[in-house]
């Protein structure tokens, strides 16, 4: 009771404040609002970072060269900003830079607006959570959106919640769905022409996937559709036909709690007006219960950005029986092979294969392993775009008893799993952050109950190696050769991002932001944060100078599900804090302009 009180006068206090700033001082205040055509060349502009993955496609590419492969060595921190409070778990967030102000989100659905200058704190939202949310690994959220004057972002009882980027104030809450059935939300919400894009987290509770548009600057729904073939979709609150075919590849009544969550949001291709969404697993993970290929799961979905209408789909694990969440995030580049430029994409999924698809219509082009062990599949059919599966299925449990277990690579945390890749089209390579891992896993009985657990299945993580688990691997998508690899000891959980100034850089559970030659992959750089990076790093141009920033704090699925794996990690120190770096000797080198 007394803490509520508290939380009220301090709320107060707050809208007091900023009150009486905007009457002071209302033109200087009032922030610049973030256009669409801002946010579609945002790749392209230093000075801000409007979005999460760093432009439409999500390359996560920086034209800026200030700090680059000589220069690196000189990095040190400028400032440093502390989340605070007991609330020390996985801080997975990408900063946004706009007008003066870093956008940053944290663990327990909170939001904070920083001094761009001084990282001094300007406001702060944290989202009031009810009892009995079921987030499934660890209470993470992983980026805002803004659009005009808003940030907006979801929260772990599947709620968005937009704010005036000036004052903090809540402008509107929607809700995404109820998290009394299993639903909640962690990933950073996509603007497209207006439209906020969004998806749902909850694969693991038996929840209905789905990608939703809703107006940015209202919160109201302009289109929703499922990703669980059989449920129908709506556009302005009429019937938008139903997604597939009913029973066509769903048996009975089980595509009524399917699961193909969407949980890791979707990136945008400007050329194609397609936006690309990966699904998760098929519920329950027990597939013995479910046969045929239940679409859209562990899917790329391409959904037309005006009408909300699959156009095309690709399926990385048909009928999957390993958790191969094909939630992975689809990145669009231009290709060159051959001599001819191929509009591509690329995914690195969580079955261990990295995809390269046409984008326009999401044919199969390559699907290269980067990984070192996957026994489930020993290729990919180029024809059928269809995995060549090896004998590696958990047995039937029958009634009542635990099936047989079998061993199996990769484990269903991934060859990779939400930590997004980067993409250079100087170097032409894609920058992943794998692990090696495997499990034993097998199939028990299983009824859904709503907001219950609807897995079916049981498993023990296990590392495949005894010297390193994460491996950030340079991959040349017209190849599909690994070009260069980066080991470390824990299992890599962070974002990778690239820059012109030749340069990868990537967190560590060990708590080092690592700077790498993308050319050569040589470790050039790194700084202990104090606790382990798993955020996204991001940079930006201010002043003449350029600026690193990423977010330290350990957590997220590996402690929590993790197994053996865990237990090798489990001495890692909590935190939760903003770094930014600088160069030392500033000034001197020349500032790319694009
Ligand atoms: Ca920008
Ligand atoms: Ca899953």
């Amino acid at each position: 009771m007394n803490h509520k009180i508290e939380r009220t006068s301090i709320a107060r206090a707050v809208g007091l404040i900023g009150l009486a700033a905007a009457a002071s001082a209302l033109p200087a205040v009032a922030a610049v609002p973030v256009t669409d055509a801002m946010i579609a060349n945002d790749q392209n502009t230093p000075n801000d970072v409007l979005t999460v993955g760093m432009g439409f496609s999500g390359q996560r590419f920086s034209t800026s060269t200030q700090i680059n492969s000589d220069t690196v060595v000189d990095l040190v921190p400028a400032w440093s900003f502390s989340m605070g409070g007991e609330k020390q778990r996985g801080q997975e967030t990408q900063a946004l830079v706009h007008d003066g102000k870093i956008f940053i989100t944290g663990s327990y659905s909170r939001l904070w607006a920083l001094d761009q200058k001084t990282g001094a704190k300007l406001w702060s939202y944290e989202h009031r959570l009810p009892e009995g949310i079921v987030p499934c690994c660890d209470v993470v959220n992983r980026g805002a959106a803004l659009y005009d004057n808003l940030v907006i972002f979801g929260t772990l009882d599947a709620k968005l919640v937009a704010l005036d980027q000036t004052t903090g104030k809540v402008v509107w809450t929607e809700t995404i769905a109820d998290f009394k059935g299993g639903y909640s939300y962690t990933a950073a919400p996509l603007i497209v022409k207006g439209k906020l894009i969004t998806g749902v987290s909850g694969g693991e509770f038996g929840v209905v996937g789905r990608v939703e548009a809703r107006d940015a600057k209202t919160g109201k729904m302009v289109w929703t559709r499922p990703t669980v073939e059989g449920h129908m979709g709506y556009l302005n609150g009429k019937e938008n036909g139903v997604s597939g075919k009913t029973n066509a590849t769903w048996p009975g009544d089980l595509w009524k709690t399917g699961g193909a969550a969407t949980w890791l949001g979707c990136t945008y291709g400007a050329d194609t007006n397609q936006i690309y969404c990966g699904t998760g697993n098929p519920a329950p993970w027990n597939a013995f219960t479910r046969p045929g290929d239940n679409l859209y799961s562990t899917s790329t979905v391409a959904i037309n950005a005006d009408t909300g209408k699959i156009e095309w789909s690709y399926q990385g694990t048909p009928n999957d029986h390993w958790d191969f969440d094909g939630v992975n995030e689809f990145i669009s580049f231009d290709m060159k092979k051959d001599g001819k430029t191929v509009k591509a994409g690329a995914k690195a999924d969580r079955n261990g294969f990295f995809y390269v698809l046409n984008r326009t219509d999401g044919k199969l082009l390559s699907a290269s392993p980067f990984v070192t062990k996957q026994t489930w599949a020993s290729g990919v059919d180029l024809k059928t775009g269809r995995p060549i599966e090896s004998n590696n299925r958990p047995g039937n449990p029958g009634s009542g008893e635990k099936g047989s277990a079998v061993f199996a690579a990769p484990s269903f945390l991934g060859g990779k799993n939400w930590m997004p890749m980067a993409y250079s089209g100087q170097t032409g390579l894609f920058y992943v952050p794998a692990n090696e891992w495997g499990m034993d896993i097998w199939n028990e009985p299983i009824t859904y109950k709503k907001g219950a657990a609807y897995l079916g299945a049981g498993f023990t993580i296990k590392p495949l190696y005894d010297d390193y688990i994460g491996a950030l691997r340079a991959m040349d998508p017209a190849t599909g050769k690994v070009v260069w690899e980066y080991k470390n000891p824990a299992p890599l959980w962070g974002g990778v991002m690239t820059t012109a100034g030749n340069l990868v850089f990537t967190g560590t559970p060990e708590g080092f932001l690592k700077a790498f030659d993308a050319k050569t992959g040589k470790e050039l750089w790194k700084f202990q944060t104090g606790s382990g990076v798993v955020g996204q790093p991001t940079t930006w141009e201010m002043d003449g100078e350029q600026y690193i920033g990423v977010a330290s704090g350990w957590g997220g699925a590996v402690p929590l599900w993790g197994g053996e794996v865990a237990k090798k990690v489990k001495d890692i120190s909590q935190g939760g804090s903003f770094w930014v770096f600088k160069l030392h000797k500033s000034g001197k080198a020349t500032v790319a302009q694009n």
